[in-house]
């Protein structure tokens, strides 16, 4: 699928809850008030949902939260769409705090890749981060995860004078373990508009003067806009996700589907389609329809219509 700007839209990050286990402060700190169920789309919806989505020509799925391990049966939902034509890679993002205790079926599920939020290696730090006193969890589930062989990236998100000091801890986890550790500068989203980012061309030249042998890694094709470097001998890579200095719109290749059905072509503008509304037959005239009629409506005589509605998010 093509937008009006020519970019490929071939990968939809889905977020199938916005619970969480865990109180990031520049995310979802205590007293954020959450969704009820019944406003969330179900799994069935989501499998329909991608059905449509893979015909447009998305081929690659990122589950992702809240947290998407506190919801009941994720697991199962990752079978489902890995048996939808077209869909040739799901993955997930995780807190990692329940990895360990769900990997075996995610695995049996079909799970290609976890990418897992690691923002430091300090346990007080890490309660002060999130909340909760749960490092050692996600260390184990990183372990698990690594002995399983399935592919690792950690995601941390630097803060000055809380975790800012661990960068070269982190990116020297890549020189320890097979795995790539990623560098996510804060976005003046939600929480994170009162918090300070600690700028990625900074920690570049950091890591520059740290390893002078340093190379840019082209053979990293993930589904984003990272940029990629390797430390010498490292077994994995350093990536920098620079939503504030990095200007990667050119490249974006993603839809975003909330908890709730709303898709969104971008993360920094309110531009979104309510498919839930279109889903369950609310949208205006669709009342009262069957569950076959609401689904013909939706399906189409309608792959046509379908594809206009989909490739018009997309477009914004
Ligand atoms: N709960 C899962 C997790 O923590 O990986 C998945 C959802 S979480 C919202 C996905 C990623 O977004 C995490 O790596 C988190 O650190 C990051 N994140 C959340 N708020 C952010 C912000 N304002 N700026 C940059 N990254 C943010
Ligand atoms: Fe939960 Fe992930 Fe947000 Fe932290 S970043 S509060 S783990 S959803």
């Amino acid at each position: 699928m093509k937008d009006s700007y020519g970019r490929i839209i071939d990968y939809m990050r889905i977020s199938i809850t916005d619970h969480c286990n865990l109180r990031c402060r520049y995310c979802m700190p205590e007293g954020i008030s959450q969704v009820p169920m019944e406003e969330i789309l179900t799994y069935e919806e989501i499998e329909e949902l991608c059905r449509a989505a893979s015909e447009l020509g998305i081929s690659r799925l990122k589950i992702t939260g809240g947290e998407p391990l506190v919801r009941s049966g994720c697991p199962r939902l990752i079978g489902m769409l890995k048996k939808i034509p077209g869909i040739e890679q799901v993955t997930m993002t995780t807190n990692g705090t329940l990895l360990k205790q769900y990997l075996p079926q995610l695995l049996d599920h079909g799970l290609d890749a976890v990418n897992i939020s690691l923002d430091t290696l300090n346990p007080q730090i890490y309660q002060q981060i999130t909340g909760k006193n749960q490092l050692h969890e996600v260390l184990a589930g990183i372990g698990q995860a690594l002995k399983a062989g399935l592919t690792v990236k950690l995601n941390a998100v630097l803060q000055p004078g809380i975790n800012s000091k661990e960068w070269l801890s982190l990116a020297r986890l890549t020189t320890q373990y097979p795995l790539d550790v990623r560098f996510i500068e804060m976005m003046p989203i939600g929480c994170g508009r009162s918090y300070r980012p600690v700028s990625n061309q900074e920690l570049l030249l950091r890591l520059k003067a740290s390893y002078p042998d340093l190379r840019t890694d082209e053979s990293i094709r993930g589904n984003g806009p990272a940029v990629y470097y390797r430390i010498p001998r490292a077994m994995g890579s350093v990536g920098f996700i620079s939503a504030l200095h990095g200007k990667f719109c050119s490249g974006c290749n993603r839809l975003r589907l909330t908890a709730q059905g709303k898709l969104k072509p971008c993360l920094c503008f309110e531009e979104e389609v309510d498919v839930m509304e279109i889903l369950r037959g609310k949208k205006k005239g669709c009342n009262g329809s069957s569950a076959g009629e609401r689904k013909r409506r939706y399906n189409g005589s309608s792959a046509g219509e379908r594809k206009f509605r989909l490739q018009r998010s997309a477009a914004v």
